[in-house]
């Protein structure tokens, strides 16, 4: 049976079913078929700066929609792909996609665009950015790639070399879903991230009174803000979560409170076709 997963997404594959070797390889024979033959998607959620209410970006969220099962999450699917070895293709094709896309939006719109760890962890990953950044012609500046805790289990000792080589670039770094995995900061003494986002499981309930999650987010954004960089609340859903992330000090937000992944050309129409990035309740005509 089919299951919310918390997010607002239906999971058509129960945890029995993906439990499963023969539905397991029946995911994975129908991903490698949508790969190739255009049955993946791309959606386009803002990200809106806390200080003037502007949408200075995009997070590239992947979107499949299942020929027979309909909507399935990439948090179902992507676990998969990473197992089976499909994600280097599906990733280069989300990074190469989303650059094409976002270099059709006016000024310095930014897109970021989610790295899985086995991605990170492949040398030549650093040559794929770079290539999806010549052939869509944007700007390094603009895009961000958004990496989770797990790089930092990777013990090849590559990472370093990894964060420096994508610096050398230009492009921008972001740390997803901050304080759900690894739990060492130790990290941060040395990895150059642009940003931290700040997972939406501590802005859930923050806004109420005497939840703990509100003193956990201050407390990030007082380490982010020492060490030089910026932080996204993720997930805010109401109009209180956004004034309290902005009290706590997050330069962003992300969240359905502004609005959920659209397609690329729904993106152009909310920025209203302008040279700058348009303000934030512009409505579409949809
Ligand atoms: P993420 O990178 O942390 O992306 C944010 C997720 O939170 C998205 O779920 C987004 O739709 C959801 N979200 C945004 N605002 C709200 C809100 O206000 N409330 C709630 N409840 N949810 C909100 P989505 O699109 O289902 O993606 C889930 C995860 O799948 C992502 O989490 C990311 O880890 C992974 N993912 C998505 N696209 C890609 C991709 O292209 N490559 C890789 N490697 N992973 C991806
Ligand atoms: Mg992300
Ligand atoms: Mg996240
Ligand atoms: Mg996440």
């Amino acid at each position: 049976a089919a299951k919310a997963d918390g997010r607002g997404v239906h999971r058509f594959y129960s945890d029995e079913m993906l439990a499963g070797a023969k539905s397991r390889k029946a995911l994975e024979d129908d991903m490698r078929t949508a790969l190739s033959e255009g049955g993946f998607t791309v959606c386009y959620q803002p990200v809106v700066s806390t200080t003037d209410a502007h949408i200075v970006g995009y997070e590239a969220l992947l979107r499949w929609n299942h020929p027979t099962r309909g909507p399935i999450s990439p948090a179902d699917f992507v676990p998969v792909a990473e197992e089976c070895g499909l994600i280097e293709g599906l990733g280069e094709w989300v990074l190469r996609t989303a650059c094409a896309e976002a270099a059709q939006w006016p000024g310095e719109v930014r897109v970021a665009v989610n790295v899985s760890p086995i991605q990170f962890a492949n040398p030549v990953f650093p040559a794929l950015v770079t290539s999806a950044l010549a052939h869509s012609g944007l700007p390094a500046s603009r895009l961000e790639l958004e990496i989770t805790e797990g790089v930092f289990l990777d013990e090849s000792g590559s990472t370093d070399a990894m964060f420096k080589a994508l610096k050398a670039i230009g492009v921008r770094l972001a740390l997803d879903d901050f304080g759900t995995g690894y739990s060492s900061l130790g990290y941060l003494r040395t990895a150059p991230f642009d940003k931290i986002k700040i997972d939406q499981s501590f802005v859930r309930g923050a806004a109420q009174p005497g939840n703990r999650n509100a003193a956990i987010i201050r407390a990030i954004v007082t380490l982010a803000d020492t060490l030089g960089m910026e932080t996204t609340a993720e997930g805010v859903e109401i109009q209180d979560e956004i004034e309290l992330v902005r009290d706590l000090g997050c330069s962003h937000i992300q969240g359905y409170v502004y609005g959920r992944g659209v397609p690329a050309a729904d993106v152009i129409v909310q920025l209203g076709g302008t040279r700058h990035a348009a303000p934030v309740g512009h409505k579409t005509s949809r």
